[in-house]
């Protein structure tokens, strides 16, 4: 017999206790090669000043077995409580999250009973990483960070499991139209190492991401994995969560180089907690991808096909309990029992599980440094004078450029408004002074110095700057909205 593997378990809160019991029992009957070991974290652990939701012992815990099967957690309302999930996925480095959407028609309605795909979403950058300012009365931003060792990891992560889990095509989703410079990475990283003759099976295609999460929505047949940055595959993923009709049923891997979490897509369900009613399918479903993850894929099978046999049997919990389709409403230990007795037997409609197992591994290439010139500043202000005429500003920021610098054009919003503009744009208080560097001119951040002490002689009130590099000669900088 395989020695078992030790995993963290942590029950969680509202529903997450029931779900997980009947989870860990399907588990133990089908023989799954697995030793638990149990961490407390959620809302008494939050309510205890743990502003994490977790505490430094089960971090331990999660650190030395690095596989977490997590029920959900209740996040207590009111300021100051950060998401147990990003603090765990930042802290395990789990880059990718991985989103199986099936169509289990007639079992559960969807207007798409053919529905297989896999959504891989980028988990650790993007706009996600909350840093956000309001240095103005009236403009506030967000910053969108995205990495080439970022884009690297979730597209060879997708790109591999496509490959070993037979999967036919990937297509990738991202706004590389207008932002050319962050998605266009994306986009750019992807198709550099989908041509990788280790995927010439695949079929690989980039596409616009509004008009993907239109076809996730309109023709999610059509699409097999996909993989995106992370605030377009939060959106698509819940696209196509809502399409399959089975966001109940679903789970999700959060993966890293050298560990992964297993969850439920749902929450903690607090309004049916403790009624025995609950679903637990959500993360049973997470608990069999944890499964394939592992090596166990043979367990992994033999639970999912009992569990289609169960939902084909009609035995089914409240959630999806219907007149003409069920024959037995069924509470959550019930609904464990069904699938425990059907441990062995395999779905008569719905497609049979086989799960094939390769293991999938990441490497990120050393990508050669490329030599960094600095060509310009980016000079933000604060300015509400002279009826926000751009032309006063012109003059008066022209005339401080110096020898290093030329005064480019000031934009607002990104709209470029002098020296040339569109008539009748409207301006905020929040300006951009392009300055780059004068024909001949080698500048430094010293000159830049110089540039923003002129500006404060002059009474302009400064509120950020942002360099202007090339990149062994290309532009690392667009030039105006959406070119
Ligand atoms: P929810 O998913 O918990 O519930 C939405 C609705 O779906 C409710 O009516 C609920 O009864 C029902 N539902 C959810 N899971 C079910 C199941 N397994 N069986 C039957 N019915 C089910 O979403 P919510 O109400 O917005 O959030 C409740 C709490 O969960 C919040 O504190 C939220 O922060 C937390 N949450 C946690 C996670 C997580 O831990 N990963 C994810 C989402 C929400």
């Amino acid at each position: 017999m395989a020695e078992k593997r030790k995993i963290t378990v942590a029950h969680g809160d509202g529903i997450g206790p029931e779900i997980m019991d009947a989870t860990l029992r399907i588990l133990e009957a089908a023989g799954a090669r697995l030793e638990f070991e149990e961490i407390e974290i959620g809302q008494k652990v939050y309510e205890a000043g743990h502003s994490s939701g977790i505490t430094g012992s089960s971090w331990e815990s999660l650190r030395r077995n690095r596989i977490f099967l997590k029920a959900p957690v209740t996040t207590p309302l009111g300021g100051g409580y950060k998401s147990l999930n990003v603090t765990i996925r930042k802290g395990l480095r789990l880059f990718s999250n991985v989103r199986p959407c099936r169509s289990f028609y007639p079992y559960v309605p969807t207007h798409f009973p053919h529905i297989d795909m896999v959504i891989i979403r980028e988990n650790e950058e993007d706009l996600y990483a909350g840093i956000e300012h309001q240095q103005t009365d009236e403009v506030t931003q967000a910053l969108k960070l995205i990495s080439r060792p970022g884009c690297e990891a979730i597209c060879r992560y997708a790109l591999e499991y496509a490959r070993a889990y037979g999967r036919k095509k990937v297509t990738c989703l991202t706004k590389s139209n207008i932002m050319k410079i962050s998605d266009g990475l994306f986009q750019r990283v992807f198709e550099e190492v989908a041509a990788d003759p280790r995927y010439a099976e695949l079929e690989t295609e980039h596409r616009i991401i509004d008009i993907g999460a239109a076809l996730v929505a309109a023709r999610p047949e059509d699409l097999d994995v996909v993989v995106t940055l992370n605030l377009y595959g939060d959106i698509v993923s819940d696209i196509a969560a809502l399409v399959s009709g089975s966001v109940g049923l679903a789970g999700s891997a959060n993966i890293g180089f050298d560990a992964a979490m297993f969850e439920a897509v749902h929450g903690s369900a607090p309004d049916i907690a403790g009624k025995d009613i609950a679903n637990p399918s959500g993360l049973l479903s997470a608990a069999v991808m944890m499964l394939v993850h592992l090596g166990q894929s043979d367990i992994a099978e033999q639970i999912r096909n009992a569990w289609l046999r169960t939902l084909e049997d009609g035995m089914h919990t409240v959630d999806i309990y219907k007149e003409q389709v069920s024959k037995q409403r069924l509470g959550t230990r019930a609904f464990a029992a069904a699938v425990i007795e059907r441990l062995g037997e395999k779905p008569r409609y719905l497609r049979t599980a086989a799960f094939g197992h390769r293991d999938i591994e990441v490497k990120l290439p050393s990508v050669p440094r490329r030599e960094k010139k600095l060509a310009g500043v980016d000079v933000f202000l604060d300015w509400d004078e002279s009826e926000r005429d751009p032309a006063v500003l012109g003059k008066k920021t022209g005339a401080l450029a110096g020898d290093a610098f030329e005064l480019k054009m000031i934009s607002n919003r990104g709209v470029a408004v002098y020296p040339s503009g569109m008539e009748g744009v409207y301006c905020t208080d929040h300006w951009r002074c392009r300055f780059t560097a004068r024909a001949g001119a080698e500048i430094a951040n010293r000159d830049i110095i110089a540039l923003l002490e002129r500006f404060e002689a002059a009474g302009l009130d400064f509120i950020k700057t942002e360099h202007l590099y090339t990149f062994d000669g290309a532009r690392g900088y667009s030039l105006g909205q959406g070119e």
